[in-house]
């Protein structure tokens, strides 16, 4: 018979990935499956669309009543479709632990999440085969582990150096021994500071003494100018009063 040699695998899904045993109008009567994109042929019989097409490319006629089919007459049933895809199933890692069930819709969205579902190391050139619950343990030991830096520091960081590696710290380190030459200038300004203040102190002294002493030699002057006027004065006055008089 045709339908032992067609590919089980092209058609309906698994009746026994299920959690309930499916009602047989919703089993396509070639591959035995549930139906996966139910069409409709003029007939009134309802196949998986892969299936009947595949069909029809060997004989015109339905493989239940024998009556003829033409590919332009089958009708895709949509409504029924959605009734399929909400039938509850099991999850196919179930053998590996997983006991979820899901509706046939969310089949895909399961299959990105389980923690049962067999995955291949992401690192490049691993090639461990492990579930998705183990991937973090096995990163840990992984040796074609590679991440950039999560601080944003640029470094491919390796299994080796992602122990050491911290950028962190090394920039604290940096920063600290530029704070503490910035502490010593600062000092030795300050250092100076002090010094030319006590220069400038001393040198304000020395120039009050030199104004001073200026000022009294300033003053001696005026006396000694002042006691030579007198001599001068009474001398002049004397032979100006003894002109005048
Ligand atoms: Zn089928
Ligand atoms: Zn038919
Ligand atoms: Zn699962
Ligand atoms: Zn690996
Ligand atoms: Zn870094």
């Amino acid at each position: 018979m045709a339908e032992a040699e067609m590919c089980l695998h092209c058609g309906g899904y698994d009746v026994e990935m299920f959690v309930d045993v499916p009602d047989e109008d919703l089993i396509c009567s070639i591959c035995k499956g549930v139906l996966r994109c139910p069409v409709r042929a003029a007939c009134h019989h309802i196949f998986c669309k892969k299936c009947i097409m595949q069909w029809l490319k060997r004989q015109q006629t339905c493989p239940c009543c024998r009556k003829p089919v033409s590919q332009s007459l089958i009708y895709v049933m949509f409504k029924l479709s959605k009734a399929i895809g909400r039938l509850k199933i099991k999850c196919r890692n179930e053998i590996r632990g997983c006991r979820t069930t899901f509706a046939l819709s969310e089949q895909y969205c399961h299959s990105i999440v389980c923690p049962f579902e067999l995955i291949s190391c992401p690192f490049q050139g691993c090639r461990a085969q492990l579930l998705r619950r183990d991937l973090e343990v096995h990163s840990q030991h992984c040796e074609h582990w590679r991440q950039p830096c999560h601080m944003g520091c640029g470094t491919m960081l390796s299994q080796s150096t992602r122990t050491q590696h911290n950028c962190y710290q090394d920039l604290r380190r940096q920063y600290e021994v530029r704070q503490q030459s910035h502490r010593a200038i600062a000092a030795t300004l300050q250092r100076k500071m002090r010094k030319m203040q006590n220069t400038m102190a001393h040198m304000k002294r020395q120039i009050s003494l030199i104004c001073e002493s200026l000022q009294v030699m300033d003053d001696l002057e005026e006396v000694i100018e002042d006691e030579e006027e007198p001599v001068i004065g009474p001398a002049g006055s004397i032979t100006n009063s003894n002109s005048s008089s």
